[in-house]
């Protein structure tokens, strides 16, 4: 049975309560039971009050010495005030506003108090403790995350009544096997101890198990649907072209771009499509092995379509593939939102009759009046950028296209697994040879004129460089220019001797790329600019940056932004600005200082913010509860999917194990509701 009976079904909780507790997810017996507690209270073992030490956060066991003392504060607030004692000391008790907590506080009587010890002139006190009888709450209690007016206590009533009256019907969907041979709680156990847990180390063991079920379970589900997913595909090309081009190219690939390029060409010959995701850190050179593949598809007589995510990087693109294939007779024809009507209907007309090869554009490739003459393979670079139905879309556009979606968020591969499981996954792990490191500084204001004399000498040398602000709008913030503000700034007295030029969110797409053709032309010395050239934009001549208040941007943004310099062969610099001196911020400047490995970016920063908004998981509409937990613990997850690929091996369908099976069902359907 699976626990859906409904939470307004619980004793004790009405149609109002079961409200409140929806709009917390809990919406049946079995969310409650996975409603984790976000923290724990040890009310099991009072410690005596002498031995507490100041800010521990602790339970002690004391008697209330006499009547309480109450007062209004200047603020308006109600003090109550009291003092506790046991046989080794006496405690101040403070609660603000309180009355209910207060009226608790009967002389003479003994009570648990839970909270943080404090020490005021010398004596021990507890700002408002919890409060509770001893005996029933003396254990290690739960805290819940809580919302409006549902409590954390609350929540524990409920999860207590719940295993009370629905405990004994709890049924585990992992097969008994799989339990014993990875030594699992069962799940009554396990709903009992994270919960109510009898030892911390019990609690533990009962998270590793819910850690396994939803890896298991999402492992299951990826692998059903990867197998169900291999569509058969009538585009099969008889000759691989990629090595022809390979060798037409100035450089060598890297191994990893050689072995990513085998990969999918390996694909475009199997008669299946291909659904692969290609990942690799800024530089590594995604936009090479897509070349060798359209190439390669042009060749046999298939169009390529490849779709970016802005303007600037779709004719940036546009300019690099037509100066890789050269004389080739490839054809690449550019589509944007800028191109007008009349424009338009040409390059639809080219496309249609099959003039052109490749295209590359913007969301422009997805519009309704597009159609393709023989689309062979549809690209996605800087796939984060693009919503799932946009992929979608530029998929439906041909019957058994193969599929590439490329991606620079450098994710570990146990997680790009379990978030991209119903793709195969190529990456680039190699950055270009005689790539010299970027060193990064940081600086405070107090020496800005320092940096901006170092970036002349770099302009003087006849290379280029960014200075980066963060998006505000202007006045918005004291001391925080806008790019704006930041260009007419200099542009009239620092940099009056420079080209200087200014690229923000708010221009024109037409003004935009003017501007990015001239940077990239040398035309432009210097590029004061927005997050807009985060995205994948390619000056190797660009050798150093400038980012000004860079404790206004997140960790893995700082990395993308100082991968667009340190792409040639001169040695490039990335200076940090920031007058932050916030413990916080000092920890993330330092890991940018430190190093320049983009998965080890991602790791800090995911430690650093907590789970939260781990960019990649959200926008797929796909949270992991302990996606911290995973990270920090591969083995679990490599795990999950071993055990999963044994059950399928058995039984493909899942037919011997229906609870199983609608726990994956309900996972994925939760997931593309979310998606
Ligand atoms: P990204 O993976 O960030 O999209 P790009 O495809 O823009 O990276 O490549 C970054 C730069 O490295 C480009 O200038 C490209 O021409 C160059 N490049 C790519 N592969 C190689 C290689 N094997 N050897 C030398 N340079 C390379
Ligand atoms: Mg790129």
């Amino acid at each position: 049975m699976l626990l859906d009976t409904q939470i307004k079904f619980l004793k004790g909780v009405g149609e109002k309560r079961a409200e409140q507790l929806r709009a917390l997810g809990v919406t049946n017996i079995n969310a409650l039971f996975h409603f984790y507690p976000r923290a724990y209270e040890d009310w099991s073992s009072p410690i005596h009050i002498a031995g507490a030490e100041w800010q521990d956060q602790c339970c002690i066991k004391a008697t209330v010495a006499g009547a309480v003392k109450k007062h209004k504060a200047k603020s308006g607030i109600m003090v109550f005030e009291v003092d506790v004692f046991d046989s080794t000391a006496s405690l101040h008790i403070l609660i603000f506003n309180n009355k209910f907590a207060a009226a608790k506080l009967v002389p003479g009587k003994e009570l648990l108090f839970f909270g943080q010890v404090t020490i005021n002139n010398g004596k021990r006190q507890m700002l408002t403790p919890s409060i509770a009888e001893p005996g029933t709450k003396q254990r290690i209690r739960p805290i819940y995350r809580r919302s409006g007016a549902i409590t954390s206590n609350y929540i524990e009533k409920c999860v207590e009544t719940a295993i009370n009256q629905f405990g004994a019907g709890i049924e585990d969907p992992i097969p008994y096997d799989v339990r014993a041979e990875y030594n699992l709680m069962s799940l009554k156990e396990a709903v009992q101890e994270i919960h109510f847990p009898s030892s911390m180390e019990r609690m533990y063991d009962a998270r590793r198990r819910f850690i396994f079920e939803e890896l298991f379970e999402l492992q299951l589900g990826l692998k059903i649907r990867k197998c169900s997913n291999k569509v058969s595909t009538s585009i099969v090309l008889g000759t691989d072209y990629t090595g022809e081009f390979v060798s037409m190219l100035p450089f060598k690939p890297t191994g990893a771009q050689a072995r990513c390029i085998s990969e999918a060409a390996g694909d475009f010959g199997s008669g299946f499509a291909m659904n692969r995701l290609l990942q690799g850190d800024v530089g590594s050179g995604k936009t090479m092995v897509a070349a060798a593949l359209m190439y390669s598809m042009a060749r046999n007589g298939y169009q390529s379509a490849m779709m970016a995510p802005t303007e600037i990087l779709a004719r940036q693109h546009y300019e690099t593939l037509v100066s890789f294939f050269g004389d080739t007779g490839v054809k690449v024809i550019a589509l944007t939102g800028s191109n007008t009507a009349a424009e338009k209907r040409e390059i639809y007309d080219e496309i249609k009759s099959g003039r052109a090869d490749v295209i590359v554009g913007t969301h422009a490739l997805i519009t309704e009046g597009l159609e393709f003459h023989s689309l062979g393979l549809a690209i996605t670079d800087e796939q984060h950028r693009f919503g799932v139905r946009q992929r979608a879309a530029l998929q439906e556009k041909s019957a058994g296209v193969h599929v590439l979606v490329m991606s620079a968020t450098p994710i570990p591969r146990t997680l790009a697994w379990s978030i991209y499981g119903d793709l195969d996954i190529s990456i680039i792990d190699e950055l270009p040879k005689g790539r010299i490191p970027i060193e990064t500084y940081k600086i405070d204001s107090s020496i800005r004129p320092r940096a901006w004399n170092y970036i002349k000498k770099h302009l003087d040398e006849g290379r280029q460089g960014y200075i980066v602000c963060p998006l505000v709008d202007e006045g918005e913030l004291d001391g925080v220019l806008s790019a704006k503000e930041y260009y007419d700034l200099i542009v009239s007295d620092a940099f009056k001797d420079y080209r200087v030029g200014l690229l923000h969110g708010q221009m024109k797409p037409a003004e935009k790329s003017s501007v990015m053709e001239k940077f990239q032309l040398g035309e432009i010395q210097l590029l004061v600019s927005t997050v807009v050239i985060e995205v994948g934009v390619d000056v190797p001549n660009a050798v150093i940056m400038l980012i000004e208040n860079a404790e206004r941007f997140g960790l893995s943004q700082l990395h993308q932004l100082r991968g667009r310099v340190g792409r040639g062969s001169h040695k490039s610099t990335c200076i940090l600005l920031s007058d932050n001196l916030s413990e916080q911020t000092t920890a993330r400047l330092s890991v940018m200082t430190s190093t320049t490995d983009g998965f080890l970016i991602a790791q800090r920063d995911l430690e650093l913010r907590g789970t939260g908004d781990f960019y990649g998981t959200r926008q797929h509409g796909f949270q992991p509860v302990y996606v911290n937990d995973m990270i920090g613990n591969p083995a679990i997850l490599e795990k999950a999917a071993a055990a999963a690929d044994r059950l399928l091996d058995s039984d493909y369908s899942l037919d011997a194990y229906p609870l199983l099976k609608s726990e994956v069902d309900a996972l994925f359907s939760r997931i593309e509701t979310a998606s």
